[in-house]
């Protein structure tokens, strides 16, 4: 389901945006080279191994250039229709 943005910084922008997806490559590296050893899902990550819990996409204003997690956009857009 997706939802209206609007930019909390300039407020004029509704429509341009630049979306960044937060997407962890979860992996092992070995500790002398830094070469990877072992890339894991989020089924096999170990339990010890501390999972992303941050949010998915990162919004841009494409107006400004405000970077904000992308609740703040929606939450401006909603401020936006009570009004
Ligand atoms: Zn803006």
């Amino acid at each position: 389901m997706s939802q209206p943005y609007q930019c909390p910084n300039c407020k004029s922008n509704k429509s341009r945006f630049n979306l960044f997806e937060q997407t962890p490559n979860y992996v092992k590296l070995d500790p002398n080279s830094g070469d990877m050893v072992l890339q894991y899902t989020d089924e096999t990550l170990e339990p010890f191994h501390v999972k992303y819990q941050g949010p998915k996409v990162r919004v841009q204003c494409g107006v400004c250039g405000l970077m904000e997690d992308e609740i703040r956009f929606i939450k401006q857009a909603e401020l936006q229709k009570k009004q």
